[in-house]
This record gives C-alpha cells, sequence and structure tokens, in this order.
C-alpha cells in the first residue's frame, strides 16, 4: 500500500480545506444537474482517513438533508460497513457525482443514471476530496463511481475482488452499490449478494487495520 505521504494529487485551485470544497460545490454549475437539485451534498467523514467510499450521486434524502448516505442505501451500506468490522466513522464517504440527478414520476422524484458527461465534470471534486483526504485505499460502489475513479466504463462482475491501482497508486476495490440490494425482490438472492458485497468491503477493513496498527507503532 502506499504511504500516504506519496500521493501527489493536485488541489483545485483556492481550495485547501474540506469546508472551502463544500462551498465550491454548493456554488458549482459545471454541468445543468444543480439547477434541479435542493443542494450538492459534499463528501463527509474522517478529514484524513485510510479509506474512501464512494458512491454514485446523493438519492432523494440526501439531496433534502445534504448528507451522503443517510437515505435507505446508507442504511444498508451501514450495515454492511459494520459486518465487514469497519466503523464508519473511520472512513470519509461521498459520491462521483454531487447533485442529485432525478425525474418526476407524479409527486416521486425518481433518481436517474448520470451520465458520462456530468461524471467528467463533477470530476474534479471528487479529485480534490482525494487530495485532501489522501485515503490509501478507494471502494468504488458501483459502475458510476467506478467510471469516474478508473476513467473509463468497467464491468463490476469482471473487476470485483481484484486490487486495482489508480493511476497514483491508490488501491481500489470494486463492488456493487448498495440501492442495487433494495431494488431485488428474491430474499435468497437478496441475502447472497448482500453477503458477497460484505465480503467486498473485507479488503478495505484490512487497510484499516494495518493503518491503525501503523499508528499505534509510531
Ligand atoms: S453535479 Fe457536480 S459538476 Fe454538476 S453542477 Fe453539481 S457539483 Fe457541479
Amino acid at each position: 500500500m502506499p504511504d500516504k505521504r506519496q500521493l501527489d494529487l493536485e488541489l483545485s485551485p483556492g481550495i485547501n480545506s474540506l469546508a472551502e470544497l463544500a462551498k465550491a460545490e454548493h456554488e458549482c454549475t459545471r454541468c445543468p444537474l444543480y439547477k434541479d437539485a435542493t443542494q450538492a451534498v459534499p463528501g463527509e467523514g474522517r478529514k484524513s482517513a485510510h479509506v474512501m467510499l464512494v458512491g454514485e450521486q446523493p438519492g432523494d434524502k440526501e439531496d433534502l438533508t445534504g448528507k451522503p448516505f443517510v437515505g435507505p442505501a446508507g442504511r444498508v451500506l451501514d450495515r454492511a460497513l459494520a459486518d465487514a468490522g469497519i466503523p464508519r466513522s473511520e472512513v470519509f464517504v461521498t459520491n462521483a457525482v454531487k447533485h442529485f440527478k432525478h425525474e418526476m414520476r407524479g409527486k416521486r422524484r425518481l433518481h436517474k443514471r448520470p451520465n458520462a458527461y456530468e461524471i467528467e465534470r463533477c470530476k474534479i471534486w471528487l479529485e480534490t476530496e482525494r487530495a485532501l483526504v489522501k485515503p490509501v485505499a478507494i471502494v468504488a460502489l458501483g459502475a458510476t463511481a467506478a467510471r469516474s475513479l478508473l476513467g473509463r466504463a468497467v464491468t463490476i462482475a469482471k473487476v470485483r475482488g481484484q486490487t486495482l491501482r489508480l493511476a497514483d497508486g491508490t488501491a481500489a476495490f470494486v463492488t456493487i452499490h448498495p440501492s442495487w440490494l433494495l431494488r431485488m425482490e428474491d430474499e435468497a438472492d437478496k441475502e447472497r449478494e448482500y453477503k458477497n458485497f460484505v465480503a467486498d468491503l473485507r479488503p478495505a477493513a484490512k487497510v484499516l487495520s494495518s493503518s491503525h496498527k501503523s499508528r499505534n507503532a509510531a
């Protein structure tokens, strides 16, 4: 694993803290998604976390509260993190796209997947988060996060279970987005896929555990 100090990501001009980054995200008009969203949803978590989790985009609840992973998918994620031995307070949680993309169906706001242009336009903020937090390992939750981090489309089934390397050497693990489990109807399938999801998170638990050991030994 690369040491945190060896990572060399560029900060966006004028942004030197997560608070400044959140302000820039709130003011962002780099793609049209800000127009129909309530607010941008910045990443949240431990400032110098060794592990970062990246989802797709905020959902309805996240859009209203301004916090990442607080809706139904967030509850699945919390349970899976606990089962994998990862305290949520120890990681940094964010999304590849910071505004909620949706369409109206009656009074309901239904999630719409961000397109390649929106992912690319928002990448600057994810890279700035990485430059500020400097995680040793990143977990991409779903295809959108993987595309943003790796710079190419990947098939999750082909890359899950592998340790990938981002251009700067950061370890990356790709798994499903927890909202996928919520859409599964068959309970047996859901339980099996939940266990696979927890298994995909275990390498990140190992990173956290080894970083704790090196901290304690220092
Ligand atoms: S989704 Fe990202 S790039 Fe688009 S307006 Fe929001 S913060 Fe800016």
